[in-house]
């Protein structure tokens, strides 16, 4: 009997199971960028690890977190000259405020029958990024790493996040688009996990989640 779900944030309810970095990097190329993704992708992990130590980051809610992210990675990228900074920002947060939208009223459902937590590994601002979203009414409690001091897929947050709803790991489920972190990470604890993935990602040897969705709202015929 499932009565609490743990959900990511980032690729979970803001897209169907695709991460970040080629979301920043759909958007790169559409505003002008010409790299190929292995070389995006190394400038955008720099840029992730750039954004922990901004600072004020504590404070920014979707938008400016985003703002920032593009500055941050506009000044490591060598043809930052030809790409609209601008656009790339306006693309990535128009695609994530979309599929937010399409997830509201699922996660609206879901809250009438469950107690709803976010588990994410994100920089301390996440709250305010709910909050601009208009998700931070749904979730009871939400584990931000940068608060919380463990990142998934350490047992410990989602230990965290079952003690701040007063539940066993028997009744919950953790959703989520990172194999390594949510499935894995949750997995250890014996929570129920769900694995939010476009249908031609392959799992890693060895991880076998409890279930498998294509697009969020399919998790509403998973826990019935
Ligand atoms: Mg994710």
């Amino acid at each position: 009997m499932a009565e609490v779900v743990l959900f990511d944030f980032g690729g979970t309810l803001d897209a169907d199971g695709v991460h970040w970095s080629p979301r920043y990097y759909a958007a790169y190329r559409h505003s002008g960028g010409t790299l190929d993704f292995a070389a995006f992708d190394a400038l955008f992990k720099a840029s992730d690890a750039a954004m922990a130590r901004l600072p004020g980051v504590s404070g920014l809610g979707f938008r400016a977190t985003i703002d920032a992210q593009v500055q941050v990675l506009a000044a490591l990228l060598p043809d930052r000259d030809a790409v609209d900074a601008r656009a790339l920002a306006d693309r990535f947060h128009a695609d994530a405020v979309a599929a937010v939208r399409r997830n509201v009223p699922v996660l609206e459902r879901l809250a009438r029958r469950y107690r709803l937590a976010i588990v994410s590994n994100f920089t301390g601002n996440l709250e305010p990024c709910l909050e601009e979203l208009g998700l931070a009414r749904l979730f009871v409690s939400v584990s931000d790493s940068t608060l919380v001091g463990w990142s998934k897929p350490d047992a410990r947050i989602f230990a965290h996040a079952l003690a701040a709803l007063g539940a066993a790991p028997e009744v919950a489920w953790m959703v989520g688009d990172n194999v390594e972190a949510d499935i894995r990470g949750a997995a250890v604890l014996g929570i129920r996990t769900c694995w939010l993935a476009p249908a031609d990602r392959v799992p890693p040897a060895g991880v076998v989640p409890t279930a498998r969705i294509r697009e969020l709202p399919d998790i509403e015929r998973v826990l019935d």
